[in-house]
């Protein structure tokens, strides 16, 4: 399978789905997490979240996003 391909975007059959991965609190990696379409006029993405899945969240810059503290 070619690594370069990615599944396109169903919502604007424009950009590509790339797959991104996130570190659990044990800091173990979780790969393919959430898929983002790679067009920004689009911002499709698919999330997953303690085994649920979110379709279309809005896209946060990062920058109001506050560390969890446990
Ligand atoms: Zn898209």
């Amino acid at each position: 399978m070619d690594n370069n391909t990615w599944p396109v975007c169903r919502k604007c059959d424009l950009g590509q789905l790339l797959p991104l991965s996130d570190f659990g609190s044990q800091g173990a990696s979780i790969h393919y997490k959430a898929w983002v379409c790679s067009d920004p006029e689009c911002g499709f993405n698919i999330k997953i979240r303690n085994g649920d899945v979110y379709l279309n969240e809005p896209i946060a810059s990062g920058a109001s996003h506050s560390p969890r503290i446990r």
